[in-house]
């Protein structure tokens, strides 16, 4: 992988793809900056790394509060020495914060916490992140997108319209960047299986339609899994994808390729 030695900074680190993705960064002898807005998840994520034998700390974070992203990149880069990888990893969407999905059930308040940790997050830890971004010889951005950044998919509006921002501010920035050698990607999953999804699921009023939505269109037939996308993540970061800059990365087990369900190949069936 050749990440060994990077310094990576990644949000929302205390669970799901967050968490695989420093547990994975880590095993290749990446030291990782884990933040969180979930102190007892986080700690216990670097506290596991380090008993494995690798190099982890915690600081708490919550990507939308500015004072808070601005200590992280600092206690960063203080105590591992710089910044080479900033990980957007953070996210929230809708169906979490309870309350209605609808366009006419859902709250202000609740699209606007989405955008502010979904958007406005990414922005500011690129933000502070940036100074310390500018003194590495291999730095990069790394956000994560979605699939809904790309298509649509019901009761999303908030969320596919904040990582449809995530895609675009990613080109923004690797334009902007570029003179400083700093590349910025983007990834967009299908359904990794992860609490997000669960209460995804959970709060859908079909879960078994919605389940089908969600996982018969993998021409992968199986739900992904955090391991899989800290794969991509930790190869954008390494020195082999070097000229990767401003893209924007499926990992979508197939599902954007293209209309059909696994039933039509004979490879499933509605559950
Ligand atoms: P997850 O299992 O819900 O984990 C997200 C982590 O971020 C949790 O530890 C959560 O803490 C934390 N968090 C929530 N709000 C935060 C904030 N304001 N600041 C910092 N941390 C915060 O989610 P995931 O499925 O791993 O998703 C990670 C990223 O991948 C998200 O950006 C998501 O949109 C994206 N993604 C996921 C999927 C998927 O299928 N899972 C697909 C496409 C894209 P709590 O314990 O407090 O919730």
């Amino acid at each position: 992988m050749q990440i060994a030695g990077m310094n990576f900074v990644i949000t929302g680190a205390g669970a799901g793809i967050g968490a695989g993705t420093a547990r994975l960064a880590a095993s290749h002898g990446a030291r990782v900056m884990l933040s969180d807005a979930n102190d007892a998840n986080g700690e216990a994520v670097a506290e596991g790394i380090r008993a494995e034998g690798g190099t982890a700390c915690y600081q708490h974070c919550d990507v939308s509060d500015e004072a808070q992203v601005q200590a992280l990149m600092q206690a960063a880069a203080e105590q591992l020495g710089g910044i080479d990888v900033l990980h957007n990893n953070a996210g929230i969407h809708e169906s979490m914060l309870g309350g209605g999905l609808s366009l006419e059930n859902m709250s202000r308040a609740t699209f606007d916490k989405v955008m502010a940790i979904n958007v406005t997050g990414v922005w500011l830890c690129a933000k502070y992140a940036l100074p310390w971004l500018r003194q590495s010889s291999q730095a990069s951005i790394i956000n994560a997108g979605s699939t809904s950044s790309i298509t649509g998919y019901p009761n999303c509006v908030a969320y596919g319209s904040s990582k449809g921002a995530v895609m675009q501010m990613t080109k923004m920035l690797a334009v902007d960047l570029a003179p400083d050698g700093i590349r910025v990607n983007c990834y967009c999953p299908g359904s990794i299986h992860t609490k997000m999804v669960d209460d995804f699921l959970a709060a859908a009023p079909d879960q078994k339609a919605m389940l089908n939505t969600m996982t018969m269109t993998h021409l992968i037939p199986r739900m992904g899994q955090p391991q899989d996308v800290a794969e991509l993540v930790c190869f954008l970061a390494s020195p082999a994808a070097s000229f990767i800059n401003g893209a924007v990365w499926l990992i979508d087990g197939g599902s954007l390729a293209w209309r059909g369900t696994l039933d039509v190949l004979g490879m499933g069936e509605r559950v």
